[in-house]
């Protein structure tokens, strides 16, 4: 049982407590070891099935009934006919059109003092490629941003206990989007994860609550859901002890959504979790979302799928995946596993460009995306860890990537609305 941290509201770690479905302890073994897809037998995913794992999720997305057909759904093997049913899905809950946006990614720091399993970025002050940009450089980058057409700034960045104003972070990152605000004035304020929001608030012995209003004041616009890696307690304890807890991070996105914004969800896959990790990710959102929804909340804008790098990660875990860029045909099954589980509670599903390659994240929209992410203009977490995939992409190369599957694309906001013209 892990405790509360004390940032956090009761009411939101109560409702952390319910939603996030947990690994039932007499099914663990069972599920850990899955079907065994066999050329007699290959695991196959009907509508029928389908059907019922929606209706399963309806009624309560933490039953066994539920964990069961998400399991199974999860070991299904990459086939035409899992494609065909996603894209289909795809087609029906958000239609033709591949959508993108043109925003600037903005890594402000990788000072960090903890030291995820998986993590190339983060670094010690003083250490060789270790970098904390000043309020200036980042005006300029966000101003460039703005003049390029942009519509979004998405903020993240290590947890550098020095970045303080007066004494205190939330003074710093209340100033770090003022000054954003003042250089590109208009742009999408998307920022920090709830690790970051966390780390804030525990940073200054604040409630979360507070840090989430006072950032709202100084333009904050909604949320990266990243931090999230895999939402099952056995993962995180050997991939990010120090991080915060999944109950933690489900915590954390009550309190967000309740505030009245919205935030993103992610997967990173592709490491040490197995399917049934995967289906207690994929479920929690559900349930997450589905909370938000009976609040008349936002919740949820989009589920983006993140393939673990392990180029330049730390050697322990790289050594034991043994795999240093993802696994192409087992990141598209699970790009369709997960439009196919999240069904009409996530309309917006996001592959991405940087660790697939464009070419790779073009494919992934016939297996159930519909959206490109974003330009970024530049980015260091992924590239850092070793991916292949660049840092910025051009509106002609994204607008091509649609067009080269004879689908229309169109420019989004940051939620989902139009650009005005
Ligand atoms: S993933 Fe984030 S919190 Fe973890 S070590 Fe890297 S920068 Fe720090």
């Amino acid at each position: 049982m892990t405790e509360r941290p004390q940032a956090l509201a009761a009411w939101s770690w109560c409702e952390a407590g319910e939603l996030l479905v947990r690994l039932p302890a007499a099914s663990s073994r069972e599920l850990d070891i899955g079907p065994d897809p066999s050329p007699e037998s290959p695991g196959t995913w009907g509508a029928e099935q389908q059907q019922r794992l929606q209706q399963a999720l309806a009624r309560d997305p933490a039953s066994g009934e539920a964990l069961a057909l998400a399991h199974q759904l999860l070991c299904t093997p990459a086939s035409p006919a899992l494609q065909a049913s996603a894209d289909q899905l795809r087609a029906q809950l958000a239609g033709d059109t591949v959508t993108y946006v043109v925003n600037r990614n903005l890594n402000f720091t990788n000072l960090c003092l903890q030291h995820c399993g998986f993590c190339a970025f983060r670094r010690d002050p003083g250490e060789p490629g270790a970098f904390w940009h000043s309020f200036e450089l980042l005006q300029q980058r966000a101003a460039e941003a703005r003049q390029r057409g942009g519509t979004e700034l998405c903020i993240q960045g290590g947890l550098n206990p020095e970045a303080r104003l007066q004494g205190s972070a939330l003074r710093y990152y209340a100033a770090l989007l003022t000054a954003l605000a003042e250089a590109a004035p208009g742009l999408h304020l998307h920022g920090f994860s709830p690790q970051e929001l966390l780390f804030i608030a525990q940073q200054d012995g604040l409630p979360l609550q507070t840090v989430i209003t006072e950032l709202q004041q100084a333009g904050l616009g909604s949320v990266p859901g990243t931090a999230a890696e895999v939402l099952s307690e056995r993962v995180r304890r050997r991939l990010c002890p120090e991080k915060l807890s999944a109950r933690a991070w489900c915590a954390v996105i009550r309190e967000v959504h309740a505030a009245g914004l919205s935030s993103t969800a992610t997967l990173m896959a592709g490491h040490l979790e197995q399917p049934a990790d995967r289906a207690l990710h994929l479920l929690t959102l559900v349930a997450l979302q589905q909370r938000a929804w009976q609040h008349q909340q936002n919740g949820f804008s989009e589920f983006v799928l993140l393939p673990y790098i392990g180029a330049s990660a730390p050697a322990p875990l790289r050594q034991r995946v043994g795999r240093d860029q993802p696994d192409p045909v087992a990141m598209l099954a699970l790009t369709a596993q997960a439009r196919l589980l999240l069904g009409h509670w996530f309309i917006n599903h996001q592959p991405s460009w940087v660790k697939l390659g464009l070419a790779g994240a073009t494919e992934a929209l016939r297996w159930g995306c519909n959206d490109l992410g974003g330009t970024l203009m530049e980015e260091s977490i992924t590239s850092m860890a070793g991916a292949q995939g660049g840092t910025c992409q051009s509106v002609e190369a994204l607008e091509q990537a649609a067009r080269s599957l004879g689908r229309p694309v169109r420019r989004r906001t940051t939620l989902y609305g139009e650009v005005a013209a």
